[in-house]
């Protein structure tokens, strides 16, 4: 049996968080479960010393912080941060595809899946409604998950032809799943608007599809966790555990803040390129009386880890690893560097990470690209150019990124969960 402490709480998140609406919905759900206050963009804020708060930014991004016992001059910033969404297929604005009898569901992809992995697996689709209750001006949206099972069916091997069917998918043309034999076109309507009670009118919605298998462990001694998006929920749930166990620093406000939108490149109302952060920071400095002097002194002092899954090395493709940069599964977390600022990490952001790993007693790994491979990107380049913060880039190791089903290590998340928190607790 595996040693790991928080493994079967992330199993949990992985399986319930289904969609970044959903993930959200979880980091809620834990945030209050430890006394945190929900705070509307909306309102006014009143903001105490020594509490806890979060808000939500288009149900799929959430900034969580602890204001510090006495705001003093002094006071910095101790942030963690993540992305909650993943690749996926998101169903488009007319659904209904219809060929040779079958119902089909019309879809979009989002971000880069690793599309031959969505096919022959039981899928299901969920997210939210947006609706209106009769004799109400404002919009309401409720999350759904869906209980019908739709499949993208492979070709039988005996009908592919080896020039037409390569092994590459066509994403407008193959990939779009059966909801089942019939059904007219107001069918799938129909299916959404039974999530609604009478008197709601659906107006819109945003629905993608998700595997419905559940996350397990597997190796010799259980020290694999295998589900659909660990990328980037792992880090999602480390980042929101390691705030909910810290308290409240005497100086330091710390926070988590999670973004949606980093799958396409984090340009959006509630993505790392947006104003939410500094929005939010912005509001915590000006309920303080804090001027905006103080407030970039401030970032200036602050320190946030951008934390996101890193490629771990391929037993079978060990060469598209630099040679001398290839991270193993459990043997701790990553801190990603790259000369072209793919990543936000400074040899003096690296070298503060290095340092609080030493404290918290984890070894740490290191990940440089290949010159003559593309590398992934994160959030961090966003965050340290849009707060203007110092930043380090860094992550679990991983195999099968984007895969529908990936691979990630169950003693690496405990580890990073130690460093996050010992961060949390520094002057
Ligand atoms: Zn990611």
């Amino acid at each position: 049996m595996s040693n790991a402490l928080e493994i079967h709480s992330l199993m949990r998140f992985l399986d319930l968080g289904r969609t970044p609406f959903h993930a959200v919905q979880q980091v809620r759900t834990l945030l209050f479960e430890s006394g945190f206050t929900e705070l509307e963009e909306s309102k006014p804020w009143m903001i105490e010393p020594g509490q806890a708060y979060f808000v939500v930014r288009g149900n799929a991004s959430v900034f969580a912080f602890r204001t510090p016992m006495r705001f003093s001059p002094d006071t910095k910033l101790h942030l963690v941060g993540a992305h909650t969404d993943s690749p996926a297929l998101r169903i488009k604005p007319n659904p209904s595809v219809y060929r040779e009898g079958y119902h089909l569901l019309n879809i979009e992809v989002y971000g880069s899946p690793i599309l031959s992995t969505w096919i022959d697996r039981d899928l299901s689709f969920g997210g939210q409604l947006v609706y209106r209750r009769k004799g109400e001006r404002d919009l309401r949206t409720r999350l759904v998950d869906s209980n019908t099972v739709v499949r993208i069916p492979s070709l039988a091997i005996h009908l592919q032809d080896s020039e037409k069917d390569s092994g590459k998918v066509n994403p407008q043309t193959q990939m779009m799943p059966i909801l089942g034999l019939g059904g007219g076109d107001t069918y799938f309507r129909h299916l959404l608007e039974s999530h609604l009670e009478p008197g709601e009118d659906l107006i819109d919605w945003d629905l993608q599809l998700f595997d419905t298998a559940k996350a397990c462990l597997s190796g010799l001694s259980s020290e694999f966790v295998l589900s659909s998006r660990i990328d980037n929920l792992a880090m999602v749930h480390a980042c929101a555990r390691s705030l909910q166990e810290s308290p409240a620093h005497s100086s330091n406000i710390v926070g988590a803040i999670l973004f949606h939108n980093e799958e396409v490149g984090n340009v959006s109302y509630q993505g790392a390129e947006s104003r939410f952060a500094t929005q939010v920071l912005e509001r915590i400095f000006s309920t303080f009386q804090a001027s905006r002097d103080l407030y970039f002194a401030a970032l200036n002092r602050s320190f946030f880890i951008s934390t996101d899954m890193a490629h771990a090395v391929h037993p079978v493709y060990e060469d598209r690893h630099d040679a001398s940069h290839r991270p193993r599964i459990n043997a701790g977390p990553t801190i990603k560097s790259s000369a072209n600022r793919r990543y936000a990490t400074e040899a003096i952001t690296s070298a503060r990470f290095r340092e609080i790993a030493r404290t918290a007693n984890v070894d740490l790994q290191f990940f440089a690209p290949r010159n003559d491979q593309r590398c992934g990107s994160t959030i961090g380049p966003a965050i340290a150019s849009q707060i203007g913060i110092p930043t380090v880039d860094v992550g679990n190791p991983m195999l099968s990124m984007h895969s529908i089903r990936e691979m990630a290590g169950t003693e690496d998340h405990d580890s990073m969960i130690r460093i996050l928190k010992t961060f949390f607790a520094q002057e």
